[in-house]
């Protein structure tokens, strides 16, 4: 085995599960091996204490008139459990072919430890980066990252950069270079219908008086038509459409019809008509029921109009909607399609902007060639359903945008059982770290 990968081997050793308590001390030895790593490169390590765990951070030496690259990774890891459906101990990295199965191999010690290679080949080989290079490594990030925007804030001079980078997202497929340059946002709210006082007979009283249960689910049908356009007034203005290249770009991969109704075990699709699958996943908003409630859930039947009933809602945003503005038309939507009988609450939860950055910029066709030097194969644009709100972070309080280089394979099993990393992504991510820095820096 190379020394590489020995070296790898030993940093995924560490159970540094951020959520279990019982783990602290393995989350801090863990970020003690990255100061010693940094340290044997010729980077200047620190590491900087937090409520929680600690983060670190490793410097080369800065350059005049060279752009400041910030590598960001997450160097904490998922629990285990169901620890009875692994293979292999999750914590002793094992190698079958080409994959490395152990919990963090792929989120994220083996994407950012092959950037952390990347840096060091450089060093050896030419004794200097051709970019400066600040890595940012936190010990939360599966735990939602509470202290990273407070120490952003903090450190916001000594932090000061061009460009980041992150890879923590997704490749289409094995040996297919992929840069995610979009994410979709979020808003959250759960609102509440109250009826009667109290429980009611359905007897007795019902056929005159409003039922919660019947009144949530008329708002929850209210939010689509037939042809799954949500109903909102003003909820499209903000939105920005699909440019002709990016519906181009994301036909030409493979089928994400069919890989959706197979990834997920439905029976068909059911979509906002004229989008394709991916379309409706990367560059649609969406309004979806994430918990509805009402009345007796027990079994049996029991003739109840129960006094309130409740739903939650999620919106997933696009560029450029204001999520504080869907909000408000959400609530105020719901509020007047209640009817007069019932009274309503609506109480507002969570919520983070879209993302997007131009993959035709130049830092952005700096990453695409870089992908392409390292997988030797034209890069794929994609955009993500999900939201990422480091990069948010990052944007807000550093002020520059991220390219995220994702090196996590379809069938790599983060977050569950045997999760795996390949060799062949390790060393592509070696590649591409160095050829990035590389093109970062003409
Ligand atoms: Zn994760």
């Amino acid at each position: 085995m190379s020394p590489q990968l020995t070296e790898f081997f030993d940093f995924l050793r560490f159970p540094s599960i951020s959520t279990d308590s019982r783990h602290k001390e393995d989350v801090r030895s863990c970020a003690d091996f990255l100061m010693k790593k940094f340290e044997s490169m010729g980077l200047k390590p620190e590491l900087h204490e937090t409520p929680g765990h600690p983060i670190v951070i490793a410097r080369s030496e800065p350059k005049e008139g060279r752009p400041t690259v910030l590598i960001y990774g997450h160097y904490d890891v998922q629990p285990v459990d169901p620890v009875d459906e692994w293979d292999t101990p999750p914590f002793e990295p094992t190698l079958k072919g080409d994959k490395i199965f152990c919990r963090g191999a792929t989120d994220n010690k083996g994407q950012h430890f092959s950037h952390m290679l990347g840096v060091e080949e450089t060093l050896r080989e030419h004794g200097e980066l051709p970019v400066n290079v600040i890595f940012l490594l936190e010990g939360e990030e599966e735990i939602g990252s509470p202290n990273l925007a407070p120490f952003l804030e903090k450190h916001r001079d000594e932090l000061k950069c061009d460009i980041c980078a992150v890879s923590d997202t997704g490749m289409i497929g094995p040996g297919i270079p992929t840069m995610t340059y979009g994410l979709r946002g979020i808003a959250c709210l759960e609102f509440k219908v109250h009826g009667p006082s109290l429980d009611l007979h359905s007897g007795v009283y019902g056929g005159a008086v409003p039922n919660p249960a019947t009144i949530v689910a008329r708002l929850v049908s209210a939010l689509h038509d037939a042809d799954e356009v949500i109903q909102i007034p003003g909820f499209y203005d903000q939105v920005t459409p699909l440019e002709p290249w990016e519906r181009e770009m994301w036909g030409s991969l493979p089928d994400g019809d069919a890989a959706t109704i197979a990834e997920t075990g439905v029976a068909g699709l059911l979509g906002e008509t004229g989008y394709t699958a991916l379309e409706q996943r990367w560059g649609r908003p969406t309004a979806e029921v994430n918990g509805i409630g009402g009345g007796y859930q027990g079994e049996g039947s029991k003739t109840v109009i129960a006094r309130e009933a409740m739903a939650k809602f999620s919106f997933r945003l696009v560029p450029d909607q204001d999520p504080q503005t869907i909000l408000e038309i959400a609530s105020q939507f719901l509020k007047d399609q209640c009817p007069d009988s019932c009274r309503i609450d609506v109480e507002l939860g969570h919520y983070g902007p879209a993302y997007v950055m131009d993959p035709h910029s130049k830092y952005g066709k700096a990453a695409q060639k870089a992908l392409q030097v390292a997988f030797s194969d034209e890069p794929r644009l994609i955009r993500e359903g999900g939201s990422i709100p480091i990069i948010q972070s990052i944007k807000d309080i550093l002020g520059v945008d991220t390219l995220l280089l994702g090196l996590a394979l379809p069938d790599c099993q983060i977050h569950a059982p045997n999760e795996s990393f390949t060799v062949t992504n390790f060393e592509a991510g070696i590649r591409l770290n160095r050829a990035l820095l590389e093109e970062l820096g003409r």
